[in-house]
């Protein structure tokens, strides 16, 4: 049966809980064949390696530490409820053909719906969680590895771009 994409909940006004069902239901019902696309194959394995490398410039440029250490000790967060409403259904999708389980309800009321104990809990973030690089930031990281930081993250969300566009029109032709 065709997928009627028109009634695809697309913005900021619909809810989580809709928007996660449209990505459960597409994963089902295309994953095997988008898994075994060559190009979906071929640009999540770019997808991923470019996440790999953010994180791991993040983490040798101290951002991880500092981040850390707003978090638990300074009471920051970067995370707070209402982000979440961002994400489309392709940017969910994406995480459940990452293999991340979605939540399917906030573990911090207070905070974005995939925030957990301990942190992000998806692999592919929004562009707005990736790129966001605070006064703090700016301050204690050395203006080298902040621009370190910045190609890192353009990178990643390049190569989400690419993913995300792909994804749309491959459902758009065989969906
Ligand atoms: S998606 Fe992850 S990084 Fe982005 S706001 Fe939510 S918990 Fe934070």
């Amino acid at each position: 049966m065709k997928t009627d994409f028109k009634k695809m909940p697309v913005g900021p006004d619909h809810s989580m809980e809709k928007k996660l069902a449209w990505a459960h239901r597409l994963f089902e019902t295309y994953s095997t064949r988008m898994l075994s696309d060559d190009t979906i194959s071929s640009l999540m394995k770019d997808y991923k390696e470019s996440i790999r490398n953010n994180w791991n410039v993040m983490a040798e440029s101290g951002v991880v530490d500092e981040c850390t250490e707003c978090a638990v000790h300074d009471g920051g967060s970067c995370c707070g409820s209402g982000i979440e409403h961002k994400f489309d259904v392709v940017n969910l999708l994406i995480n459940l053909l990452l293999g991340v389980r979605l939540p399917s309800r906030p573990w911090d009321p207070a905070g974005c719906w995939f925030l957990g104990e301990k942190g992000c809990l998806i692999i592919a973030r929004h562009v707005i969680c990736v790129n966001f690089i605070c006064r703090r930031l700016y301050d204690r990281i050395s203006p080298e590895n902040i621009r370190r930081v910045q190609r890192a993250m353009q990178e990643e969300t390049e190569r989400a771009f690419v993913l995300e566009e792909y994804i749309k029109g491959w459902l758009g032709t065989h969906g």
